[in-house]
């Protein structure tokens, strides 16, 4: 097998068939051997009606079909695809058609002719979202890489194609909380960006909404970064030195100018200020221990509930 796509699809009852095709059509002549990986991670429209459609109706032995028990999330849905995938090549790609075939193409010719690059990725050059928020994801970029040591390029997306040596350093992370853009760059391997224009979604719309994305950025900084924790030893050393200052003037002024600090309005804004400090970080320690919480069970990062074309162990 050369090539393995790994499609995650959730909602996508409009978009897979079409998806299907276009990716036929547009392989014909150039890549011969492949496979589809589906995974449904479970959609609540017909989405796996229409997959198991494909898988019927197929023409070659090349549909994998994968239905979670639940929604687990994309993340889940690509490490379970990559663990089906056989093909030398992997690619990750959505179902929505945003992400264009043609580009497959180009990529896997790419890693044909050059034997040093592991993986090639397709960054966005222009994003065609609103002003708002293409500016906090490129804060995003710039904190997370302030803070973290894993280097994040902005725009990039997991819409990648590799080798089988990246394929198993990747599922080799079998953390729960998963955030692919950090896990790519932390496992390393000779990356090579080339420049794509995301296309109009097909049909469907976006399931990431403002309070997701800050939710999976936040994921992110804590994923690959200790530094809020940090903070806190920063903050803390700051106030106390502050503090010691301000104790020494007061000290002084009593002792040799004679005045009274008036008390009271000092006391309450110190307190409140201290008391927010405090909760602040009390809410960063319980987010990396609720991390450390889940990851302890040790609880599987998806479930199935039916395979297709897929031989058990
Ligand atoms: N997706 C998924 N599980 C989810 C959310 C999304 O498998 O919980 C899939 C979705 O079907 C699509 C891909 O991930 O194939 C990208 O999702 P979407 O198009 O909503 O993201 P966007 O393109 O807006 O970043
Ligand atoms: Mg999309």
């Amino acid at each position: 097998m050369k090539l393995s796509l790994v499609v995650p699809c959730y909602n996508e009852e409009e978009n897979v068939e079409l998806f299907y095709k276009e990716v036929a059509k547009c392989f014909e002549g150039k890549i011969q051997d492949y496979e589809f990986v589906f995974v449904n991670d479970g959609s609540k429209d017909k989405t796996m009606k229409k997959l198991k459609e494909i898988y019927k109706n197929r023409k070659s032995d090349n549909v994998k079909l994968i239905g979670f028990s639940r929604n687990f999330g994309k993340e889940a849905a690509i490490y379970a695809g990559m663990q089906q995938a056989e093909g030398e090549y992997t690619t990750i790609i959505d179902a929505d058609l945003q992400q264009r075939p043609e580009v497959v193409v180009q990529m896997v010719q790419i890693l044909e002719e050059n034997e040093d690059y592991d993986c090639v990725a397709a960054f966005q050059e222009k994003r065609s979202e609103g002003k708002v928020l293409t500016f906090l994801k490129n804060s995003f970029y710039k904190i997370i890489n302030t803070v973290a040591d894993t280097e994040f390029i902005s725009g990039a997306s997991d819409f990648r194609t590799f080798r089988t040596n990246v394929r198993e350093a990747i599922l080799s992370v079998s953390e729960y909380h998963r955030f692919s853009k950090g896990i790519f760059s932390w496992v390393g391997f000779e990356t090579k960006f080339i420049p794509y224009v995301a296309e109009q979604r097909n049909a469907g719309t976006s399931k990431w909404s403002f309070r997701k994305l800050f939710k999976y950025g936040m994921d992110g900084i804590i994923s690959f970064s200790v530094a809020p924790l940090r903070m806190a030893t920063w903050a803390g050393t700051i106030c106390a030195e502050l503090a010691l200052i301000y104790m020494v003037i007061i000290f002084l002024q009593k002792l040799f100018f004679g005045i009274d600090v008036p008390g009271h309005a000092t006391i309450v804004t110190l307190i409140l200020f201290i008391g927010g400090v405090q909760l602040f970080f009390l809410g960063v320690l319980g987010e990396y221990i609720s991390k450390m919480y889940i990851q302890e069970k040790n609880r599987p990062i998806y479930i199935t509930r039916e395979t297709y074309g897929i031989e058990e162990d």
